[in-house]
């Protein structure tokens, strides 16, 4: 088996070259071949010396993930579904806005945390996506837009680790991948481009804080633990006041940022005012020990099998009113996609969307088909 260089950031790319012989500033435009010009044959990068290219062509490779199908939505979001095999398969969707384009990136194959309000939880844990899995996703979307879209410059401005999985349960491979996004000779995100977001794995947080210090959402959801508890499993072996003292700490890695939390509206669960003036009290107490928030209110997106309800606007709204006059910024999060089912928490990835087939149906039913194009991809190897 030969490696495929995207699992590689380029310190690990640079131990491949110095292993085949080779000096390790090879590695440096090799990565900026494969990153930032999207090559995947080694023969079109010519100003590497033939003898590396022929090295190359034995021992490596460049692969990326099989594309299952693409959806375009009305709003210009784009999902695509990948096969990363046995059966798996996950999704990864871009958010095109006035000012940024975002990618929201996959970590596993399902999730093992199996939050109540959440499709990927219900689903179940399949397994960690490896680092070439992760950097794939956006490899294939970034040279894909700038193919589609004319542009020769960068597209994808903005990384948000929010697709399927928890990135903090895949620590090991994810930090190589966040080392790629954020090398000058891969793609030049800065740090606060880049967002991991947590259901609030401790010790992780801790870890990244020292090795790679990028912006971090948590995802809340509740202001005391037994809601929490119920809402988030993992809260019952890191309760909140540990959660919070975490993010703390993290602030003291990158004294500027705020950390996001994510808080997903569910009608008559967590939506009152009374939640809403526990979060602010419980954020009064930490922020004496150095924490600074915003605070993300996400409408839920709902799926039959969850059995709960998404707050209607006025009550978000309200909610939002108690925060904010108590200072803490708040925004409420657009919902992007739904049209194509790529809106946060509808990241299934059922094995039924191969075919895009079950994707129309559904559409149809709810009178949404106008403005879905559903390109279905196939087995095409990318
Ligand atoms: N596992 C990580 C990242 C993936 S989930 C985490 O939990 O943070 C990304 C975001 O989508 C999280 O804030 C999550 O709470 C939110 N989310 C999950 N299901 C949702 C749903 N059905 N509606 C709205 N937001 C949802
Ligand atoms: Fe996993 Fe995040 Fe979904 Fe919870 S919300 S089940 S942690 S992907």
């Amino acid at each position: 088996m030969t490696a495929n260089l995207l699992d590689f950031d380029l310190e690990g790319l640079a131990a491949f070259c110095e292993r085949l012989g080779e000096k390790r500033f090879r590695a440096t435009q090799l990565f900026r071949w494969i990153h930032q010009k999207g090559a995947s044959d080694f023969e079109q990068m010519t100003d590497l010396a033939k003898s590396l290219r022929e090295k190359l062509g034995a021992s490596a490779h460049v692969q990326g993930l099989k594309v299952v199908s693409r959806h375009d939505s009305a709003d210009g979001t784009v999902k695509w579904l990948f096969d990363v095999g046995a059966g798996d398969v996950i999704e990864t969707v871009f958010i095109p806005e006035a000012d940024r384009g975002t990618l929201c990136i996959s970590s596993q194959a399902g999730c093992a945390v199996g939050c109540r309000f959440c499709s990927t939880g219900h689903q179940g844990f399949s397994r960690n996506l490896t680092t070439g899995e992760i950097v794939s996703q956006l490899w294939f979307a970034e040279h894909f837009l700038r193919q589609h879209l004319g542009r020769q410059e960068r597209v994808i401005s903005n990384v948000v680790m929010m697709g399927m999985g928890e990135p903090l349960q895949n620590y090991s491979q994810l930090v190589p991948a966040l080392k790629v996004m954020l090398d000058d000779h891969g793609y030049g995100l800065s740090r606060r481009r880049v967002t991991v977001s947590t259901s609030g794995v401790v010790p992780m947080i801790d870890r990244l804080a020292k090795d790679c210090p990028v912006a971090l959402a948590v995802s809340l959801h509740a202001p005391q633990d037994a809601l929490r508890d119920n809402l988030v499993p993992l809260n019952k072996k890191y309760p909140i006041a540990e959660l919070l003292e975490a993010c703390a700490r993290y602030q003291t890695a990158a004294p500027r940022d705020f950390i996001t939390f994510e808080y997903c509206m569910l009608d008559g669960v967590n939506d009152q005012p009374e939640h809403a003036a526990q979060l602010v009290s419980l954020m009064k107490t930490h922020a004496i020990k150095g924490l600074s928030c915003k605070f993300n209110l996400i409408p839920f997106n709902p799926f039959p099998a969850s059995g709960l309800k998404r707050s209607d606007m006025p009550q978000v709204s309200a909610f939002a009113k108690i925060l904010m006059d108590a200072g803490i910024v708040t925004t409420v999060r657009k919902t992007r996609g739904d049209d194509i089912d790529a809106a946060c928490g509808q990241l299934a990835g059922d094995v039924q969307d191969r075919t895009g087939v079950d994707q129309r149906m559904a559409a149809q039913r709810q009178g949404m088909l106008g403005g879905i194009k559903v390109v279905v991809a196939k087995g095409t190897n990318v």
